[in-house]
């Protein structure tokens, strides 16, 4: 049977992982740089046995190098992405992109008029019966506007009584 808990923790383990990198991306970092970067960002705490480790996998692929600088008596370690290192994460950050811009556009709706994606509601306008959705309130009145337009021009052609 699949332990659900600890696939739960391996995946988040993997998001830990990834957003090391894109802390180590920004900048070279000490240990607990990361750490407390970390908990900022994204709210959550991350175990030194995470990334301590994390990061001397990283060196022993040649992704990550680090130099020691000297605070006060002690040493602090400074890592840093190496060439190999950047490049496999503006890879990774351009998979990332994809997949996330994939799933956002999946749920996007589309301005009637402009044809602009609409990324938060939009302006819904009942024409004819029927909810429409536009980018913004402007697109909604230039729409309704041409479609009266094209009416007016229309030659009447209907028989309808009463039009
Ligand atoms: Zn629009």
């Amino acid at each position: 049977m699949i332990n659900v808990v600890s696939e739960f923790d391996n995946l988040i383990s993997d998001f830990s992982r990834f957003y090391i990198l894109t802390l180590l991306y920004e900048r070279p970092t000490h240990g607990y740089g990361i750490i407390s970067r970390f908990r900022k960002r994204v709210g959550k705490e991350i175990s030194p046995s995470l990334v301590y480790p994390f990061l001397k996998q990283l060196e022993q692929k040649g992704l990550v190098k680090h130099t020691s600088k000297p605070v006060g008596e002690k040493k602090r370690e400074i890592f840093e992405l190496t060439r190999a290192g950047r490049e496999l994460c503006i890879r990774l950050f351009r998979r990332f992109d994809n997949l996330t811009s994939t799933a956002i556009q999946a749920n996007l709706e589309v301005c009637d008029h402009c044809g602009a994606r609409i990324y938060d509601g939009g302006h819904l306008e009942l024409i004819d019966g029927k909810e429409t959705t536009f980018c913004c309130i402007h697109c909604a009145r230039a729409y309704i506007e041409e479609i009266e337009e094209i009416r007016l021009k229309s030659p009447k052609s209907s028989n309808k009584e009463g039009d």
